[in-house]
């Protein structure tokens, strides 16, 4: 793999497709161990969660759910601190076995706003699966359950992670490499 250019930026390889996929493997193994018997509902985090959620579903052998809300916070590649629930849960989750899925937690003040809004709805249990922790950036405590890859402090794109919008598509996970 080579360098590769997001927008105005320079990226150079981190993870490979099959390293992830082998992780993915593993989580969807312990979660199936984990959840068995049960049925369990699985949150995404939109936008940038939607290939790691859809790629980690598909491992899944136990009965299912799956929906969707859209936070965000960041513009270009900083974070502006300030979280926007732009869609809501449309499910109840009361009762329910609840496994939020969220593709990279950098400051955690995404998920630290959000995690209150679901524990006010009284789930029966829940846990937080991540695909990627930088935990230098960390200012706000997340628990965090599952975790796939702890990673250095510098900006990634691709698998569903975006620069400004781009990037999405890629399969594998670049790094920030120079401006
Ligand atoms: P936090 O609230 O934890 O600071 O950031 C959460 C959100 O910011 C993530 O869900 C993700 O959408 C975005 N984000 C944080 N770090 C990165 C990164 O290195 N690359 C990209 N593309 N997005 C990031
Ligand atoms: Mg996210
Ligand atoms: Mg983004």
């Amino acid at each position: 793999m080579a360098l590769i250019r997001v927008h105005d930026k320079t990226f150079t390889p981190y993870l490979t497709e099959k390293e992830i996929h082998e992780k993915l493997q593993q989580l969807a193994a312990q979660l199936n161990a984990d959840y068995a018997g049960k049925r369990p509902l699985f949150i995404a985090v939109l936008n940038g969660s939607f290939m790691f959620a859809s790629d980690l579903f598909k491992y899944l052998t136990i009965d299912a759910e799956i929906c969707f809300i859209k936070l965000a916070s960041y513009k270009g590649t900083k974070s502006t601190g300030h979280v926007i629930t732009a869609i809501g849960l449309d499910t109840d989750i009361t009762n329910r076995d609840v496994i939020i899925l969220e593709d990279i937690i950098d400051t955690g003040k995404t998920l630290s706003q959000f995690l209150p809004q679901i524990t006010n709805q009284q789930p029966a249990s829940l846990k937080v699966a991540v695909l990627l922790h930088k935990p230098e950036a960390t200012q706000f405590h997340v628990p965090i359950d599952y975790l796939c890859f702890s990673i250095p402090n510098k900006f990634v794109v691709g698998y569903g992670l975006d620069y400004d919008g781009l990037g999405r598509n890629i399969r594998e996970i670049y790094q920030l490499y120079s401006d």
